[in-house]
């Protein structure tokens, strides 16, 4: 059996901890390896070569910084075909969507190429009489990523890129349910010139979480998970007196106006809802119509789709998604389907019985469509996570406008018209973090910022773009004035720069 280890100081290392968890191939239900679960000691090893190589890290000069992530793109890109298969056999989506996953952490690599003027501080020439005043963006020490199984690509790159780059160390603790990937990532940095220690992954569960929390050496943390973990990690964290940005679930809507195109709203609501089998943070779980005909007319095209949507596992090239991640995920899926059935929900298409012929032990859902869904169901109220999407009618802009703006989650969001005025008053209006017009899936690009609102995240400073390299440094300001400038005798009054 594949065992997984840590990767620490540049090497693979066996845990100390005795533990490890087993690692499944999703679409077939077999154990693929295992992976080393680390109690304190193994975190201890990792923060001890982190703290060794970081100072001579950070004096490196950030051009020379920004080199090893030229040479770390050039890698992943050469290595996308084997990364992307890796990822799919653990994770089960597809191999076009495992490309997508790579392709959207490795634009953060690219974006902190350009790490020595996104790091430039400022300055102000005579800020009084003979005194300069100038403000630098040091590293936070060693930083710490924990990082959900659904993106184990991209969501480490979007941490430890701009960690990195910014004169860090740090230390990923990845998904233990598809670790493979971001072991590779690691491997790839220091193939592409980063100095050992400088990239530790210290695989693990809650007990390499809650070391993490506590370590007095770790200067800031970013998660991403689900939100009860996120609430606990930001507190704990917080409480440890660490700066902190902890995201977390999301229910995201789809409004769709009488105005829209509605052949191009069921298109967007297949991909949304149903790509990488529901299992993103900016899928789409809730489509809200406005008006009963506009409801009626997107049920007509959507219901065909959702039955004819093609699932398999992640050799199959035509596939449109894969199986869940795990068998645990498979079964509250169908609970939750129960569920809506039972609470009165109309169930359009239904998944729960779709078997895949070879794959009898897959964790697969099938495309399930509910219509007539309300916000007391617990198919409305739970972040579902799988390939279900539910329809709650709205009878006016108003009303569908209040679903999202009510809902405890503010991830993304996304509303389908041809109508500018409302759409620009849907943005200005709307509590939530990330807003598509006509753009399903609005994951902001690297160099602006991703982050949710209300129980989506917690802290103030989101994922990549300028917010990335301002999370991971500190800032130190500078009052400086040279002999030759000071005034005869002492100041005894609060100096105003006047
Ligand atoms: P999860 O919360 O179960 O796990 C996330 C991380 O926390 C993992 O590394 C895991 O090992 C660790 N963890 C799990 N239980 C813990 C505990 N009790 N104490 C300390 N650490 C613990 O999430 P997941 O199932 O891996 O990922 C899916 C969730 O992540 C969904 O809710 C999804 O919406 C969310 N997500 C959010 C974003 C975002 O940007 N907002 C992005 C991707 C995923």
């Amino acid at each position: 059996m594949r065992v997984i280890s840590h990767f620490i100081d540049g090497n693979h290392v066996a845990g100390q901890s005795g533990r490890t968890a087993d690692v499944f191939n999703p679409a077939t239900g077999e154990v693929s390896a295992q992976v080393a679960l680390a109690n304190a000691a193994d975190l201890e090893v990792a923060i001890a070569s982190a703290r060794a190589a970081q100072p001579k890290w950070a004096a490196t000069n950030p051009q020379r910084r920004a080199r090893v992530f030229f040479r770390f793109v050039e890698l992943v890109n050469s290595h996308m075909d084997e990364l992307a298969e890796l990822l799919s056999s653990e994770h089960g989506k597809t191999v076009e969507d495992a490309k997508g996953d790579i392709i959207r952490g490795m634009e953060v690599a690219e974006f902190v190429c350009g790490i020595p003027h996104l790091q430039k501080g400022e300055f102000t020439e005579g800020a009084g009489p003979g005194i300069d005043m100038y403000s630098m963006r040091q590293p936070v020490g060693i930083g710490a990523g924990i990082t959900p199984f659904n993106f184990p690509a991209m969501i480490p790159m979007w941490m430890f890129a701009p960690a990195i780059a910014a004169g860090n160390a740090f230390i990923l603790k990845p998904s233990e349910r598809d670790p493979s990937v971001p072991m590779r990532l690691a491997e790839l940095m220091i193939e592409a010139g980063l100095p050992a220690g400088i990239l530790n992954v210290v695989n693990g569960d809650k007990e390499a979480v809650d070391g993490i929390l506590g370590h007095d050496d770790i200067g800031g943390i970013s998660f991403v998970g689900s939100t009860p973990i996120a609430r606990y990690v930001y507190a704990t964290a917080a409480a440890n007196g660490k700066r902190v940005q902890a995201f977390g679930g999301a229910k995201n809507h789809m409004i769709v106006m009488p105005d829209a195109d509605m052949d191009k709203a069921a298109d967007a609501l297949m991909g949304a809802g149903y790509g990488s089998a529901g299992e993103r943070c900016m899928a789409v779980s809730v489509a809200v119509p406005v008006g009963d005909e506009t409801a009626d007319r997107l049920i007509a095209a959507l219901a065909p789709k959702v039955e004819a949507l093609r699932i398999g596992p992640a050799t199959d090239r035509q596939a449109d998604m894969g199986p869940l991640i795990t068998k645990a995920a498979q079964e509250r899926v169908f609970s939750l389907i129960d569920k809506g059935v039972e609470q009165g929900a109309k169930l359009v298409v239904d998944g729960r019985g779709f078997k895949l012929q070879g794959y009898e032990n897959g964790y697969f859902v099938g495309g399930t469509l509910f219509d007539g869904v309300t916000t007391d169901m617990d198919i409305y109220r739970e972040e579902i996570f799988g390939p279900v999407l539910s329809v709650v009618r709205a009878q006016d802009y108003e009303a569908a406008l209040e679903l999202p703006m009510k809902n405890p989650y503010g991830n993304g969001v996304a509303i389908f018209t041809r109508d500018g005025n409302t759409a620009r008053d849907f943005a200005a209006r709307i509590n939530v973090g990330m807003v598509g017009i006509n753009v399903p899936v609005p994951v902001p690009l690297a160099y602006h910022s991703f982050g949710g609102w209300k129980a989506s995240a917690f802290g103030d400073l989101n994922q990549h773009g300028t917010d990335s390299i301002k999370f991971w440094t500190r800032t130190k300001t500078v009052t400086s004035r040279w002999p030759g400038g000071i005034k005869d005798g002492a100041q005894f009054s609060m100096p105003t720069m006047a």
